[in-house]
């Protein structure tokens, strides 16, 4: 049987929306905001009548329910993910009961690959995109393993930018420790009170120890 053009046409609309869902990866350094974005997108979408999944790191927290804060004092009810659990899994039975529109996660950067494929699939198989907020390196340079997975498989990448004491875009992080020096090893997720601050590359190497002033001497040095 054949549809009249308008219905196939718009079958075939409802049939790309669908196969377009993307996933995104909104990564930065510290302090930038993504937080703040993130329950701003999950807004827009709820006031028009939309409904959204939000998930956090349970890293840090407790097992008694998650949520996403952001400086400026905007908070939301969240669900946790920690490794190994099955996102895809999750997001699909949600979505089999309540219609979801848009999946979002706030510091992405502590996803396992496996997860940021699930992540994939539920764009993929589901329809519905996947907003991934997180950081893209750690203290001492190197990718998370979500970042790296988001960084090499994400549809859209877009740089949540911030600005070093010397007015570059900062790119890098230093974790300063309790005695407020900056610590140059240690573990990748530190457990309590550190403060992180951003600066850019060519800071970051200085205040890591990794470069001196004096190295340069006898050569010409860039401003
Ligand atoms: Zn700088």
């Amino acid at each position: 049987m054949l549809f009249p053009l308008s219905i196939a046409v718009k079958e075939l609309g409802k049939r790309q929306r669908k196969a377009m869902a993307k996933l995104y990866f909104h990564y930065a350094t510290m302090n930038a905001g993504k937080t703040t974005m993130l329950l701003q997108a999950s807004y827009n979408y709820r006031e028009r009548g939309m409904n959204t999944m939000l998930f956090v790191a349970g890293h840090y927290r407790k097992h008694d329910g998650g949520y996403v804060s952001s400086r400026i004092g905007l908070e939301a009810d969240a669900e946790m993910f920690v490794s190994g659990d099955d996102l895809f899994a999750r997001i699909a039975e949600h979505h089999d009961h309540t219609t979801t529109h848009c999946v979002f996660v706030d510091e992405a950067q502590f996803l396992q690959e496996e997860q940021v494929w699930q992540l994939a699939r539920v764009a993929d198989r589901l329809g519905i995109p996947v907003m991934c907020y997180g950081l893209r390196t750690d203290f001492q340079g190197n990718l998370f393993e979500g970042s790296q997975a988001l960084l090499a498989i994400a549809d859209e990448l877009r740089e949540v930018r911030t600005i070093c004491r010397c007015g570059r875009k900062a790119n890098m992080v230093v974790r300063l420790g309790p005695d407020g020096k900056v610590a140059k090893q240690g573990e990748q997720v530190a457990i309590g009170k550190d403060v992180y601050v951003s600066l850019c590359r060519k800071h970051w190497e200085e205040e890591m120890g990794r470069w001196k002033p004096e190295d340069l001497v006898g050569f010409a040095a860039a401003e």
